[in-house]
């Protein structure tokens, strides 16, 4: 017990300093203390912030008062790890239905509200307090040295500024460091933003995927501009290899990719040099449980992703499954850094869709399959059912439709396997039907595969 006191006194000063440094932009120390970190430091932080993180909950907020008592009682440092499975899990729908539930402090403490993207309609009200705020500011501080950018840099952030909180965090981070920001936001044409990147000299871009891909696919650079690019952070979705390749062709610098959930907090994670998976900010518990049972699931097995917010004042969120799919990476990484990682997002458990003889699709299935082809701008994928067959009604968005370009379509999508044999051997999938469209329907993030078969499978 003794020994735990003076753990917990140690780490507590430790943090104290850190968090000093962080407010005087002391950008040399940080970058020393990220070098200096080892798997013992973020075991021992781990431990330090679960028990911290459950007693605060515990404490405080109406929903969890209850749930986590008969846990508390039997906390310590040794056994915080194991014991954290026995609370139930929070859901996505307990968030959305009763947010005030899980507030943690007066409301008179709220220092600001944010909200999901809301790409079901349903958007969630997030609290976030000073503490929360500047922590989830200082993660994007953190996120930029770890990505190189430490001098005095031009900062162009195309994110959409508005009721999602992210833009507007970024713009904030960026102001911290002493970088010039051009918060462009998304609304401008594409000519306008490359206009913004020649005039100011752009050193890093900041947005989502699917947005950078099209910026990346509509303008040409002059080769001065793009040497100047350093750095493509961006977050929100996921990124296609095949995407990859094309921004960094065209914009140039190098692209780093954050995993983030706005529930909890902003970045949950950030990719490294090494550009394999994500690392785990240690202000994060997470686990990997099967989708159905909700029982772990081995390391580099995939399943659901299940996170706990340690930190977390205003709206402390323990065993938050996130509905996404990915798997442990065990392996060390090579950049040397000791935090977890996890392997890039397979999908989410609701855009996973049975097609055909029980094979399972998610919209990464056929990102790697359509995106290679020049001529589509975006598409997405609705299945409905014909004849007692599944029929995939596939909606492409380009300038150029014709004949050729549906059948280039079908020919990729005869690729995936499992949807060769369904069509030609088993015949429990149709012909896909290619719709060319010109516009895109206006949800900003659209569903890319969309079961709309009377029961869904
Ligand atoms: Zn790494």
């Amino acid at each position: 017990m003794a020994l735990e006191k003076f753990l917990f006194f140690f780490i507590q000063r430790r943090i104290k300093r850190m968090r000093k440094r962080i407010q005087k932009n002391d950008i040399a120390f940080l970058k020393k203390e990220i070098t200096k970190i080892t798997p013992k430091t973020t075991d021992y932080l781990l431990r330090f912030n679960i028990i911290n993180g459950l007693k605060h909950a515990a404490k405080n907020s109406p929903y969890y008062r209850s749930l986590l008592q008969p846990i508390l009682k039997e906390l310590s440092f040794k056994n915080c790890k194991t014991i954290f499975r026995k609370i139930p899990f929070t859901t996505q729908e307990m968030v959305k239905e009763h947010p005030e539930q899980f507030l943690a402090v007066p409301r008179e403490k709220i220092a600001a509200l944010d909200f999901t993207y809301g790409s079901t309609g349903h958007r969630k009200v997030i609290y976030n307090s000073p503490w929360d705020l500047t922590a989830i500011i200082n993660s994007y501080v953190l996120g930029f040295i770890n990505c190189g950018l430490t001098e005095k840099e031009v900062v162009q952030i195309v994110y959409s500024f508005g009721i999602w909180g992210v833009a507007n965090n970024i713009l904030h981070a960026t102001l911290k460091l002493g970088f010039l920001a051009l918060p462009t936001g998304n609304y401008l044409s594409f000519q306008e933003q490359k206009e913004f990147i020649e005039k100011f000299g752009t050193t890093a871009i900041l947005g989502t995927p699917s947005y950078i891909y099209n910026l990346a696919k509509e303008i040409t650079l002059t080769p001065e501009s793009k040497k100047k690019i350093k750095v493509i952070m961006m977050g929100g979705e996921g990124l296609p290899k095949h995407r990859r390749k094309v921004i960094e062709e065209s914009l140039g610098g190098e692209i780093f990719l954050n995993y983030g959930l706005n529930e909890l907090g902003g970045g949950i994670g950030s990719e490294c040099k090494e550009h394999a998976g994500y690392h785990i900010f240690p202000n994060f518990l997470f686990e990997i449980v099967n989708p159905q049972t909700g029982e772990p699931v081995p390391d580099g097995e995939f399943g659901e992703l299940v996170i706990t917010t340690l930190k977390r004042e205003a709206m402390p969120l323990i065993r938050y499954r996130t509905g996404d799919i990915t798997r442990v990476l065990p392996e060390p990484c090579a950049c040397g850094l000791p935090l977890p990682r996890i392997d890039y997002l397979k999908g989410r458990v609701d855009d996973r869709i049975v097609i055909g003889s029980a094979e399972k699709y998610y919209p990464s299935h056929f990102d790697e399959v359509l995106d290679p082809l020049e001529e589509v701008k975006d598409y997405w994928i609705e299945v409905t059912e014909e004849d007692g067959r599944d029929t995939l009604n596939v909606y492409i968005l380009t300038n150029n439709g014709s004949g050729e370009l549906e059948e280039k379509v079908i020919q990729k999508l005869l690729t995936i396997k499992s949807l060769k044999i369904d069509i030609e051997q088993t015949k429990t999938v149709n012909t896909p039907n290619i719709v060319f469209v010109s516009k895109a329907p206006p949800s900003a993030k659209r569903r890319r595969l969309v079961d709309k078969r009377k029961k869904g499978r």
